[in-house]
């Protein structure tokens, strides 16, 4: 199966790294598959869904990219700054809780406001219906004499898929190099774009390992039925047989916590613990829920087999929001 045309955007493939201090500390063969060093400003797992996503915007003569987010969305701003290397506009239709009092230009906020994306802010009533909106906002844009390409939440739709399938090729030959272990690939599941991917790839590619998903937010069943509903769209669209059943979709949950894009004192304070023990820093809605929950998941005596890839899903923006609301000073002492 030949994956259809991608843009080159990302750093890749990235590197798998052993993180020894935090193997030792937890027991386990650890690795971390490094999907923050995809690149820079126009870094994390979002930029390999945006090589295919951005390459059909292009085919199709889009002069401008619309999608939406969570007020720091790291996809959006990989999305503002992708468009822009692709000689593209974009509009970000972001959630706050109050449109009327927008929030400072901190993060990723930061970068899509210099990368000169125009950003919509919109209420969390009017986010639930954002495919309806970010189609309106497109006809609008046609009116106007535009050429518009609409990239839904998370850039996961059947072609955004294409990112994790072949980032399962490339994990595949990442682990040929190393002995032969019963894996776990671990991932932070946000909108399912990655870990249909993964899933996807896995059954496309020689890949013989678990993949599950710590959701941070709604809940596993949720997340079943939309990475089921990804992985149906694909083998629709693309002729493959992979029938990936939402009831074989693991996903570990329990660790929205606060809810989503919300952190805990002991979820930080790991994120901190794997900084300091092996220089590597995770983000503190996603890749930081999902090491939090990896820990806690060992502690508690979860079979996750000889080996664990932690998929770093990048997001390294979201430590940059600032944190007045956050315990930093109790945590950095
Ligand atoms: C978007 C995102 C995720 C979740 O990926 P999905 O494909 O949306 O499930 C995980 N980590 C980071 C840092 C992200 O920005």
């Amino acid at each position: 199966m030949t994956p259809p045309p991608k843009l080159p955007l990302a750093r890749i493939p990235t590197p798998l790294e052993r993180a020894r201090r935090s193997a030792e500390a937890l027991g386990i063969d650890l690795w971390i598959k490094r999907d923050d060093l995809t690149g820079s400003a126009l870094s994390g797992n979002k930029v390999r869904k945006l090589e295919f996503l951005l390459a059909d915007a292009q085919a199709a003569g889009a002069d401008i990219v619309v999608t939406c987010g969570g007020e720091q969305s790291n996809h959006c701003r990989a999305t503002a700054i992708a468009a822009r290397r692709a000689g593209m506009d974009s509009l970000l239709v972001l959630r706050t809780a109050d449109p009327g009092a927008p929030p400072a230009a901190t993060g990723n906020i930061l970068l899509d406001r210099i990368a000169g994306a125009e950003v919509q802010w919109i209420t969390p009533q009017e986010y639930a219906r954002r495919n309806e909106l970010l189609e309106e906002r497109a006809e609008d844009l046609r009116s106007a004499g535009r050429r518009p390409y609409v990239i839904p939440e998370g850039g996961s739709n059947a072609l955004g898929c294409w990112g994790y399938a072949c980032a399962a090729a490339e994990l595949a030959r990442d682990l040929a190099d190393l002995p032969a272990a019963k894996t776990t690939v671990l991932y932070a599941c946000g909108s399912g774009g990655t870990g249909a991917g993964l899933l996807l790839g896995r059954a496309l590619h020689d890949l013989d390992v678990t993949i599950t998903g710590v959701n941070v937010c709604d809940d596993a069943d949720t997340f079943r039925a939309v990475i089921g509903g990804l992985c149906a769209d694909f083998d629709r669209d693309y002729g493959t047989r992979c029938a990936i059943e939402p009831a074989d979709i693991e996903i570990i949950d329990g660790y929205v916590g606060l809810g989503y894009a919300r952190s805990r004192t002991e979820e930080l304070a790991e994120l901190v613990g794997l900084a300091r023990r092996d220089g590597v820093i995770l983000d503190p809605v996603y890749s930081g829920k999902a090491f939090y929950a990896l820990t806690r998941e060992l502690k508690a005596g979860r079979d996750l087999g000889e080996r664990v890839v932690f998929l770093h899903t990048g997001g390294i923006f979201g430590l940059m929001r600032g944190g007045g609301d956050l315990p930093w000073d109790e945590l950095l002492g």
